[in-house]
C-alpha cells in the first residue's frame, strides 16, 4: 500500500526529499535550475548569476538540470521513492562495517594461542627463565577475554536497537516517504557507533599489543635458545633437575697455558659444558669438558688491552679464560648472577603454563550471535529475490571452480606424461614440443581464471557474511 506523504510547504502529495534539511517536497516546491555558475571568490557552484553568499558575479560553468530545495537552497533534492529503495542496502552496509570492525579482534586470539604453544614448547624443553612470562600471559589472556565479553554486550544491545528501530519502520518494505528521515537517523546512529567502536577498540588493542611485545621479546630469546638446544641436546648428558640457562656459540676459551680454542658454551643451572667446534664449513660438535658449577671457586671479569674483555673461571684444578665478542662476555656475567639466584629467575613448575593449555579464548559465541543477527536482518531488510540471486551466482562460481580444477588436473597429468616420455630421448620430436607449449599456455590461462574466480567468491562472502566459516 502506498502511503501518501505531504509536502511540508503546501500539504500536497510529496515526491521529493531534501537530504540536507530532511524536508519532503512536492514538485511545485522544488526549484529546477538549468544553469550552473561558479563563484571564484567562494570556490562554490551556485545556481544564480549573482553568488548568494558573497553577492559577487559568478561565472558560467555549464548547462545542467539541478533540483534545489526551496527551504535550504542546496542542490540536495532527490526523488523520494528512488531514495527509499536504496535505504535498506545502505543500512545493511553500515551494519556490516561495524561487524567487520569486530572481526578485527579475531586475529588476537589466534596470536595468543600461538604464543602459548611456543612457551609450552620452550618450557617442556626445560628452559625456564623469565618466570614473569606466565604472569604477563595471564594478564594478556584476561584483557583479550574481557574485550570479547565487552564486544558481546555491545553487539547484543546494538542489534537489539537496530531491530527495534527497523521494526517501527516495517523494515522499509513498502515505500513511505515519512520513513526517510528516521532511516537516515538510523544510518547516522550506526556510523557514530562505528566511530566510537573504532576508537575504543583501537585503545584496547594498543594495550594488548604492548603485552604481546613485552612477552614476545622474552619468548624470542627463549626460542633462540631452543633452536640452539635442538642442535646440541644429544651431545650433553641427561642430568636430573638440570635446566638450561643459555647457550653461547663461538666462544674462545683458553684452559691453563694451552692455546685458546673455539667452543660452544652451554650454561645450565648445574654445569657448564664446553663443546668443541671443529671444521670450517660443516661444524662438528664434541663434548670436551663438563665443569660442575658448584666447584667453581672464582669468577672475575677484566679488561685487557689486546683481547678486550676476559672472564676468568677457576676451579680447584684448572683455570679458564673466556673471551669473545664483548656482548657475549657481558652476557656471561649475567648468567652467573642468574645461576647464583636461579630460583628467582626461573619458574619452578610447569603446572602454571599447563593451565594455559586447557583454557581457550573462544570467539565462537560472539561469532555465532552476530551471525544470527546478521542473517535475520538480511532476510527482513534485504529483498529475498536479491539474496537468492547472490546465492545462485556464488553457487555457479563454486561449480565453475570445480570444473577448472578438474581440467587443470588433466592438463598437469598430460604435461607430466609428455616430459616423462621425452626424458630418455636425445632429441624430442617437434610435435611434442608444440603440444607441450599449448598445454602450458592453457594451464596458465586456467590458473589465472581460478584466481579471478576466487576473488569474486571472496567478495561475495565479504558482503554477505564477514564471519564466514574460515575464521575460527
Ligand atoms: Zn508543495
Ligand atoms: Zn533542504
Ligand atoms: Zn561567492
Amino acid at each position: 500500500m502506498l502511503v501518501l506523504s505531504s509536502c511540508q510547504y503546501c500539504g500536497n502529495k510529496a515526491q521529493y526529499y531534501c537530504t540536507n534539511c530532511g524536508k519532503l517536497l512536492c514538485a511545485d516546491h522544488v526549484t529546477v535550475a538549468h544553469t550552473v555558475y561558479y563563484c571564484k571568490n567562494c570556490d562554490l557552484e551556485v545556481y544564480e548569476e549573482q553568488c548568494p553568499k558573497c553577492e559577487n558575479k559568478a561565472e558560467f560553468s555549464r548547462n545542467d538540470n539541478v533540483l534545489l530545495c526551496e527551504w535550504c537552497k542546496t542542490p540536495t533534492v532527490v526523488d523520494g521513492y528512488a531514495y527509499h529503495q536504496q535505504l535498506p542496502e545502505k543500512i545493511f552496509s553500515s551494519i556490516l562495517r561495524i561487524n567487520k570492525k569486530i572481526a578485527d579482534l579475531l586475529y588476537l586470539t589466534d596470536r595468543y594461542h600461538k604464543l602459548v604453544d611456543e612457551i609450552l614448547k620452550v618450557r617442556y624443553a626445560k628452559i625456564k627463565l623469565f618466570p614473569d612470562i606466565e604472569d604477563d600471559l595471564s594478564i594478556l589472556r584476561t584483557k583479550i577475554d574481557n574485550l570479547i565479553k565487552k564486544l558481546r554486550i555491545i553487539s547484543d544491545s546494538l542489534f537489539l536497537k537496530i531491530n527495534k528501530k527497523l521494526q517501527s519502520l516495517n523494515y522499509l518494505r513498502s515505500p513511505n516517504l515519512n520513513n526517510l528521515e528516521p532511516a537516515e537517523e538510523l544510518i547516522n546512529y550506526l556510523d557514530k557507533n562505528y566511530e566510537s567502536l573504532e576508537h575504543s577498540l583501537h585503545l584496547k588493542i594498543e594495550q594488548i599489543e604492548e603485552y604481546f611485545a613485552a612477552i614476545g621479546k622474552k619468548v624470542d630469546f627463549l626460542n633462540y635458545q631452543y633452536t640452539l638446544l635442538k642442535i646440541i641436546y644429544r651431545i650433553i648428558p641427561e642430568v636430573e633437575g638440570e635446566e638450561l640457562i643459555a647457550i653461547i656459540p663461538r666462544m674462545w676459551i683458553k684452559k691453563g697455558v694451552k692455546l685458546p680454542k673455539r667452543f660452544v658454551f652451554v650454561f645450565t643451572n648445574k654445569n657448564i659444558y664446553l663443546l668443541r667446534e671443529k671444521g670450517m664449513f660443516r661444524t662438528m660438535l664434541k663434548l670436551k669438558e663438563k665443569i660442575d658449577l658448584s666447584n667453581v671457586r672464582l669468577v672475575s671479569e677484566s679488561q685487557t688491552l689486546l683481547k678486550g674483555k676476559v672472564v676468568k673461571i677457576s676451579t680447584l684444578l684448572s683455570q679458564y679464560s673466556l673471551f669473545g665478542r664483548d656482548i657475549a662476555i657481558s652476557e656471561l656475567s649475567k648468567y652467573f648472577s642468574i645461576y647464583y639466584e636461579y630460583f628467582k629467575y626461573s619458574t619452578s613448575d610447569l603446572t602454571v603454563i599447563n593451565e594455559f593449555k586447557y583454557y581457550n579464548l573462544s570467539v565462537k559465541d560472539l561469532r555465532e550471535a552476530i551471525n544470527k543477527y546478521l542473517n535475520n536482518l538480511r532476510v527482513s531488510l534485504l529483498k529475498k529475490r536479491e539474496i537468492k540471486k547472490e546465492i545462485m551466482y556464488k553457487n555457479s562460481l563454486v561449480a565453475r571452480r570445480q570444473q577448472i580444477l578438474q581440467r587443470l588436473a588433466n592438463i598437469r597429468r598430460k604435461i607430466q606424461e609428455i616430459t616423462q616420455s621425452r626424458a630418455g630421448r636425445y632429441q624430442s620430436p617437434k610435435v611434442f614440443n608444440n603440444l607441450l607449449q599449448r598445454l602450458m599456455e592453457e594451464q596458465s590461462r586456467l590458473e589465472k581464471e581460478i584466481r579471478m574466480n576466487d576473488a569474486k567468491i571472496r567478495e561475495i562472502d565479504e558482503l554477505w557474511g564477514v564471519f564466514y566459516d574460515q575464521v575460527s
